[in-house]
């Protein structure tokens, strides 16, 4: 099975013609069962937040996805209806073509959901599901979701990307599509990441280092720790606010697209950046265009 998307040639620079997203092949009433090869750890073992690497194997299915989309999964056991549980989605942090080391392997970074309400500890059912999944399991699986958070067919188009938590997830694929093309065929991306400490800066740390490998001189990193330091409350916006000399630099250009990926609510604080970059009389007819014209792309959560 041929499970690579091949990079498309470089037809026009219009960075609004998109990559063709795979349609949704399995549906959630008609899934697909896939095993389990790989579940890693990436936060401290004592550290509070649990965020995992969890790589699938399609092998023997028809699955093809491209970076930016979803894969559905759904829990085993059935619902208080006596229904199957209700598909969660999760970002693929893998690249078109497949894990480097096999072509069918592909990875979820899934952030186990624990949260006290009142006396009470609430479990996510999914996502400790699948914190908990040892290599060997089957994972029942839907998808792929969405083709609109999918990168440019030109790939030198500049890619400004904002994540926060497991939003850095589409992007690990981001960078490792474009880091199989020649140095000088491929656009600046320009990544501002947020977590609370170097401990859940997931991809980009001593624990694994994915992110970090593939820096060039075309790719940026700008790092916000928002529990690093006491009395430093660093969030993906005010390092945007901070550091903001590579977007303005992509905007002078005028060939670039603007993904955020993430926490619910990140959107407004890097909106207001780009507000006080772009001007407060123009900015809301900007955003309007940049939003029809899918420049400006978010999927949080
Ligand atoms: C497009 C998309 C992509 C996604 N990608 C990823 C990804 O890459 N990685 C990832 O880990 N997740 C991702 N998610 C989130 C994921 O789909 C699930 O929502 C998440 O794992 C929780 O599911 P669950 O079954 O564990 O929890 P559920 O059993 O569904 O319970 C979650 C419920 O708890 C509530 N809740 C959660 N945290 C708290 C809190 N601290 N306090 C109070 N209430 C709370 C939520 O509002 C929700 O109602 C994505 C979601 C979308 C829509």
């Amino acid at each position: 099975m041929e499970l690579s998307v091949p990079m498309e040639p470089v037809t026009n620079s219009n960075p609004l013609e998109r990559l063709e997203a795979p349609p949704m092949l399995y549906k959630p009433s008609s899934p697909v069962e896939v095993t389990v090869v790989e579940n890693v750890r990436l936060t401290p073992e004592d550290y509070s937040e649990e965020i995992r690497h969890i790589v699938l194997d399609l092998k023997g299915t028809d699955y093809r996805y491209l970076e930016g989309q979803s894969m559905g999964v759904i829990a085993p056991g059935e619902d208080e209806r006596g229904k199957p549980h209700r598909v969660r989605l999760y970002s693929i942090a893998s690249p078109a073509m497949g894990e480097p080391d096999n072509p069918s392997h592909v990875a979820l970074c899934v952030k186990r959901v624990v949260f006290e309400e009142g006396q009470e500890t609430f479990y996510g059912l999914c996502s400790n599901y699948l914190c908990d999944v040892k290599p060997g399991d089957k994972v029942t699986i839907s998808g792929p979701n969405g083709k609109r958070f999918v990168m440019p067919r030109d790939p030198d188009v500049d890619l400004l990307l904002f994540a926060a938590g497991t939003g850095i997830a589409p992007f690990r694929g981001f960078f490792m599509r474009l880091a199989g093309l020649p140095v000088e065929e491929r656009s600046n991306i320009v990544l501002y990441y947020g977590s609370r400490r170097m401990e859940d800066h997931v991809y980009y740390n001593d624990i694994n280092n994915d992110l970090g490998n593939l820096l060039d001189s075309k790719n940026v990193i700008h790092s916000a720790l928002s529990r690093q330091d006491p009395g430093v409350k660093m969030h993906v916006q005010d390092r945007f606010r901070l550091e903001p000399g590579p977007v303005e630099e992509a905007l002078k250009r005028g060939n670039f697209l603007v993904y955020i990926c993430g926490i619910k609510g990140m959107e407004k604080g890097i909106e207001d950046v780009f507000r006080q970059i772009i001007g407060e009389d123009s900015w809301d007819a900007t955003k309007q265009e940049w939003r029809e014209k899918t420049i400006w792309n978010q999927e949080v959560y």
